[in-house]
């Protein structure tokens, strides 16, 4: 991470994806076009950290624990 806004830039390298989800997707069991379409991901702070729960399976797909620290985040979005 470089520039000043390169951070607010899309920067994913790799996706946090449910492996139910993946597993029906890759099935070909869904009418979805792309593996996006098909999660339905709820992410949202918790008392440790941050969360990522996949509505579909009511299931936990990662719960990262931020051992008491607290990690600079970024809210800003540019428009
Ligand atoms: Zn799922």
């Amino acid at each position: 991470m470089g520039g000043l806004l390169e951070v607010l830039q899309n920067g994913i390298e790799q996706n946090i994806i449910c492996s139910k989800c993946e597993t029906e997707f890759l099935l070909g069991s869904t009418d979805s076009r792309s593996l996006q379409d098909y999660s339905r991901l709820d992410i949202g702070f918790t008392s440790i950290g941050v969360q990522v729960w996949c509505r579909r399976h009511d299931a936990n797909v990662v719960h990262i624990d931020f051992a008491d620290q607290k990690p600079t985040a970024d809210f800003r979005c540019i428009e």
